[in-house]
Parts: structure tokens; C-alpha cells; sequence
């Protein structure tokens, strides 16, 4: 699969790419004078066409078989896996992450589109036992409509794999706003589902910056709304689409603890706590952002991780020895050091790692070198606000009451990481920490595509099911009950 960005990419509505002014760029963040794609930025005029589109696609998509909705997405998954490596480095170009990062994403996309295309095979509805003699008693899963699709940066392929994959399998179409920051893969991603044979106005494709979102958000043929970022935006969504009273999913920000025990295996997991804070450059909606630690072994903890951290290699993630890429943004960059400033303020010791090349301390790519901050408290900023940059914060407990309160003591409940050899704690944990994805013993980060994926409290909609796993048909169908009487009296 060839993608020439040379020419300004335009909207894909109705199933062609309507192109226009090349309004707006997308760069590589390891090198901002590389330009990845020219595109142009939708209006109201495009929003509603795509709208239009979707809406004239819905009853034949819908009435379509869904095995053979599921067969045009394992077809997408085919051609995801036949340009493995093009869409690695073009992720890599156009977000920053490592190439190995980058494999692993179309790795899990690959899964998590079969993975949906197969729940074409799952039973539709229920048969029940009518009291009326001869009376049929079923339900049936029914598309919602067209769904309003909004994604963040930092997974553009797998995170829209998993919202596109199963509002396509059951019958919905769909209105798509990607981030601006990191569009190509998108685009990537809709000229392979368009190859695969998704119809004309199934799948369309909006490009611009947050009012572009908003304008699909609010727009009146939306039919629900399936939102991953932050959560300014996401209470946003929430409040407008409650007045509206159209189905939302938010899957949004985290301050994911890993929690360390004396009796857990301690270089495992100081590793794991590494690895879960600074992969993705911190980046991840469930990377590590506290660690928890016992006092007893605060200290063994910090010299593991600081030492390891001061190991990884800054650099392009193009480049096969780089361990941390850099950040999506100059932005990023600035609030990632303002955020640093503002902890070293308040009282927290800042230890910088990572291997800098000359050459990557003097470019001008986006980067923050791997930051430890020791002597953090519970109620300081950056133990409680989302700082999305390799940045981990360290917090000691003396007892089990006190690591759970500190874990539990944010407005988030995403992912946490519980390491200790303890089962009856584990089972504690599993019972009192109030977050939606738990590990035991390994990293914060990760999703599977068959099972749940979700967070509660600020993470999460008041009322949203989770993404993933057969979860995924409960957001993206609902449930018709039918009473069939007999055409003639028996
Ligand atoms: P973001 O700024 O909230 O943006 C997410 C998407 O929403 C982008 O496409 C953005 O467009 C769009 N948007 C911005 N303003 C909007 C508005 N008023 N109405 C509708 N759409 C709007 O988040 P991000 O910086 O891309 O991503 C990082 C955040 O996502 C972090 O908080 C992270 O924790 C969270 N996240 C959560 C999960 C999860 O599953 N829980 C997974 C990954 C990331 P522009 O890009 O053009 O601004
Ligand atoms: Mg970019």
C-alpha cells in the first residue's frame, strides 16, 4: 500500500477524498522541520456532508449480514498486516514513538480488528419462553446509528481500530475526527478499511483541530459519541450530549499507581515501574504516574529505578537504539517542563536520566529527558494532575490502610499495579482499589482486545460502558424486544 502524502489531504465523505486548501501541517516531533502530511481542516459544510453520508449508508449497512461486516474488517486487518512495517515508521514519524513501540500498535491493531470482525459470529439476541401459546419471545441488538468517533495522539492506530472495528461490525456508520497532531495514520487507516470494501458513506473521515470534534460532537444526526482524550474535553462531550440526550462513551485521563510491597520481587518491580512511567515518552492514558512505595525499601526502589532510567536513550524513535521518542508537541514539551518547574517548587527533589546525544540536546525536537521526582506528598499538583511526559513522582506508605488510600487518592481510576507476593493483599486490592483495569505484579500499561478496558470516576462517563471485549456491543448496539405472535391462530 503506497501512501503519498504529496498532495494536501482533504475529508473522505461518501467515500472520496474531497480535497482542499492545505490549511494545516502535521510534523515529526523528533525533527519539526519534517513535514508528514498537508491537510486540509473541515467546515460546517464537509461536517454536514459527512453526516449526510453516513446517514444514507446506515439501513443497507445495517440490513447487510453481519458476517459479511465482519469479513470486510478482517479484510482491513489483512491489509494492516500486509503494510506492517510502512505503518510502523509512518506511526513513528507522525507521533513520535519508538519503531518497536509502533510495531507493537499495528501488532495490537491487527488483533483487535479480528478480534471484532469475529463477534459477527455472536449471538444477535435472546429467545425466551413467551406465556402466550405459539407466541415467539426474542431480542435483538440493533445498530445505534451514526456514531461520532474522537480520538487522542498517542495510539492513532489501535485506539481508533477499537472504536471503528466494532461501531462498524454492528451496523453503525460512521463520522470520524482524529487528532490534528498526529493525522496520517488515520488517513492511513481509512484507505485501508475503504481497500477492505467498507461502502460508500460507512466510514468518513473529518480532519481539523478540537472544533472540528466539537462540531461532530454536537451535530444533530449524531447518534452517539465515542470519545478517548483528556478530561476537560470529555466532561464537555459528557454535559452536551446529556442535554441532547445521545449515547456517550468517555474513555479519558488517569493517575495510575504501581504500589510496591517489601514481600513483592523488587527489582521486578522497580522495572515494571520504569517501564510503565516512561515508555510511550509517558504517554500513555495508563501509564504510571506514582509509585507507592513501603518506606522499608524506598530507597532500594529509587536507586533500582533511577539507575534504569538512566540507561534509556533519548532520541528519534526511528532510530533502532532509541528507548524514549519524544513529545507530541512543542506545547507538550513546554507544559511537561512547566509541570517539572512547578513540582521542584512545591517541594519535590527532581533527578534527571536518560542518555542525550549532543545532537539530540542541541535539536529542536520535542523532548523531555526521563525525570524521577522524590519527596512528593499526596497533595501536591503533580501527584494529582495528569502530567503527560516521562515524569514519575515516588510516595511512601508505612501500611497497607495508607497505600490504599494513596492510590485511590486521586479523581481518576484508570489502571493501577499492585507488587507484593501476598494473596491474601491481592485479594484486598482486587476488592478495594477503585480503578477499572488491575495488575497484579506487572505493568500499568496494556489492554487486550477481548476483555473490558475502561476507568471509573474522572476517567470515565458517569454512565459508559467500557470499550473492548464483548463490552464493545453494549455501547455500539441496543436492545429491541419482539413478541411475534403466530399469523394465524393455531
Ligand atoms: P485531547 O486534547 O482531549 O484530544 C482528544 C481528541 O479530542 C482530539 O482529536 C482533539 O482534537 C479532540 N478535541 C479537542 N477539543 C475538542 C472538543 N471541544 N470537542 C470535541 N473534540 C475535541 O486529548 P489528547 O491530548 O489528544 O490525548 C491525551 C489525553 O487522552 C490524556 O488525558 C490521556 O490520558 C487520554 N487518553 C485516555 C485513554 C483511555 O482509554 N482512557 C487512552 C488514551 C489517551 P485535537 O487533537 O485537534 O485537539
Ligand atoms: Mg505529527
Amino acid at each position: 500500500m503506497d501512501q503519498d502524502f504529496s498532495h494536501p489531504v482533504g475529508q473522505f465523505i461518501g467515500g472520496a477524498w474531497v480535497r482542499g486548501r492545505a490549511d494545516a501541517v502535521s510534523v515529526n516531533p523528533a525533527r519539526p522541520t519534517e513535514e508528514v502530511l498537508r491537510y486540509a481542516i473541515a467546515d460546517s459544510e464537509d461536517i454536514d456532508a459527512a453526516f449526510d453520508a453516513a446517514q444514507r449508508a446506515l439501513r443497507p449497512w445495517g440490513a447487510m449480514p453481519a458476517p459479511e461486516r465482519g469479513r470486510i474488517v478482517r479484510r482491513a486487518a489483512q491489509l494492516v498486516e500486509s503494510s506492517r512495517d510502512e505503518l510502523a515508521r509512518l506511526i513513528t514519524r507522525d507521533e513520535g514513538k519508538t519503531l518497536a513501540e509502533s510495531q507493537g500498535e499495528v501488532s495490537r491493531t491487527i488483533e483487535t480488528l479480528n478480534y471484532h470482525a469475529a463477534q459477527c459470529w455472536e449471538p444477535e439476541g435472546h429467545r425466551y419462553a413467551s406465556s402466550r401459546h405459539g407466541e415467539e419471545l426474542y431480542t435483538v441488538r440493533l445498530p445505534v446509528g451514526v456514531v461520532g468517533v474522537i480520538t487522542p495522539f498517542n495510539f492513532p492506530m489501535v485506539i481508533p481500530s477499537w472504536k471503528l472495528g466494532p461501531a462498524l461490525v454492528h451496523g453503525n456508520t460512521v463520522v470520524w475526527k482524529p487528532a490534528s497532531l498526529c493525522p496520517a495514520p488515520a488517513i492511513a487507516l481509512v484507505r485501508i478499511f475503504h481497500d477492505a470494501g467498507v461502502p460508500d458513506g460507512v466510514l468518513n473521515l473529518v480532519l481539523g483541530p478540537g472544533s472540528v470534534g466539537q462540531q461532530v460532537c454536537e451535530h444533530t444526526s449524531v447518534n452517539a459519541i465515542t470519545f478517548t482524550g483528556s478530561v476537560p474535553v470529555g466532561r464537555m462531550i459528557e454535559s452536551s450530549s446529556a442535554e441532547k440526550r445521545v449515547r456517550c462513551q468517555l474513555e479519558l485521563g488517569g493517575h495510575n499507581a504501581t504500589v510496591i510491597f517489601p514481600d513483592a520481587d523488587i527489582e521486578r518491580a522497580a522495572k515494571s515501574a520504569v517501564a510503565s512511567s516512561m515508555l510511550g515518552s509517558g504517554q500513555k492514558c495508563t501509564s504510571t504516574r506514582r509509585v507507592i512505595v513501603h518506606e522499608s525499601i524506598r530507597d532500594q526502589v529509587v536507586a533500582s529505578m533511577f539507575d534504569q532510567m538512566e540507561a534509556l536513550a533519548v532520541g528519534d524513535g526511528l532510530d533502532s537504539d532509541t528507548s524514549i521518542g519524544p513529545l507530541i508537541s512543542r506545547a507538550a514539551q513546554t507544559h511537561a517542563r512547566d509541570g517539572i518547574a512547578a513540582a521542584e517548587a512545591a517541594g519535590a527533589r527532581v533527578r534527571t536520566g536518560g542518555r542525550l546525544t549532543d545532537a539530540i540536546r542541541s535539536s529542536d525536537g520535542f523532548y523531555v529527558p526521563p525525570t524521577l521526582l522524590e519527596e512528593v506528598t499526596a497533595d501536591m499538583p503533580i501527584a494529582q494532575e495528569e502530567l503527560f511526559a516521562p515524569v514519575v513522582s515516588v510516595i511512601t506508605f508505612r501500611d497497607d490502610d495508607e497505600a490504599l488510600d494513596l492510590a485511590n487518592g486521586t479523581r481518576f481510576g484508570l489502571s493501577a499495579s499492585v507488587f507484593t507476593s501476598n494473596p491474601l493483599r491481592v485479594r484486598q486490592f482486587v476488592q478495594l482499589l477503585d480503578v477499572g483495569v488491575l495488575h497484579v505484579n506487572g505493568l500499568t500499561t496494556g489492554a487486550e482486545p477481548h476483555v473490558p478496558f475502561g476507568g471509573r470516576r474522572d476517567s470515565a462517563a458517569v454512565q459508559s460502558p467500557p470499550e473492548q471485549g464483548p463490552a464493545a456491543r453494549e455501547f455500539f448496539t441496543w436492545t429491541k424486544t419482539v413478541y411475534e405472535e403466530p399469523a394465524v391462530s393455531l
